[in-house]
């Protein structure tokens, strides 16, 4: 029986017998981890908020058979304001979706923690703008998991782009696509406005894509791209503020 203590955050969980629940954590250091948190739905209960979705906290599990089980939690933080508003709600699950379709066993995913930590705090503590708060979620998520869109040159043909227009999105090639090349109507449109804002918030650290005007991100073109290369839909995606 081995116990480990692991910093970690609830992207999912599922009641389970009458007390108990299962919960999906990510962790830094271990990628995803899906665990059993006992008794933590009695009302008196110390774990009762560290099985809540949002939870960050340090879960000390033990393994036995191949099943690990929480033992105990020194919760950090809850995310509390995610609560009061239906729309930050939202965003904060699709972001936790997205986690969980990325994250496997075993598998370090340090980037990914960090960008959800950062991105989870600014959508509860702040009121930016979700839509490019999520946008540059979803471009930092491409990268951390090794599908970084090309931003300078056509996917198609290899030429330079620069601030021309029209220019297009191919979310199946993975990044800009020139009007010679563009084909099909897979490949999306973007104003020169949307390829300055992801160039810049590619290159620059997250404090610069948090207070652009709303419709500089692409948020749609983004998601359509990070959903592709998952190979799923985000179900959780339906419900955000202007979903579909
Ligand atoms: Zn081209």
């Amino acid at each position: 029986m081995i116990q480990t203590e692991n910093t970690a955050i609830v992207l999912r969980h599922v009641n389970y017998r009458d007390n108990d629940r299962m919960v999906t954590l990510l962790s830094p250091s271990r990628g995803r981890i899906e665990a059993v948190i006992r008794n933590c739905r009695k009302p008196k209960s110390h774990n009762l908020n560290s099985g809540e979705l949002f939870a960050l906290g340090d879960y000390m599990l033990i393994e036995t058979g191949g099943h690990m089980t929480v033992t105990s939690v020194h919760l950090i933080e809850t995310f509390y304001p995610l609560r009061t508003s239906y729309d930050r709600l939202t965003c904060g699950t699709y972001l936790l979706s997205l986690a969980e379709a990325a994250a496997e066993p075993e598998q370090e995913q340090q980037e990914l923690f960090m960008l959800l930590l950062h991105t989870l705090s600014r959508l509860a503590f702040t009121d930016q703008e979700w839509r490019p708060l999520l946008s540059g979620f979803l471009l930092h998520f491409s990268v951390c998991q090794g599908f970084k869109p090309r931003l300078n040159h056509c996917v198609l043909c290899g030429r330079p782009i620069g601030e021309e227009t029209p220019v297009f999105f191919d979310p199946a090639e993975g990044g800009l696509c020139c009007r010679d090349c563009r084909r099909t109507r897979e490949q999306i449109p973007l104003s020169a406005e949307n390829v300055r804002w992801m160039r810049k918030a590619l290159q620059s650290g997250s404090a610069s894509w948090v207070n652009t005007p709303d419709a500089q991100a692409p948020f749609s073109v983004l998601r359509a791209y990070v959903e592709q290369r998952l190979g799923r839909r985000i179900r959780s995606a339906s419900l955000l503020p202007e979903g579909d």
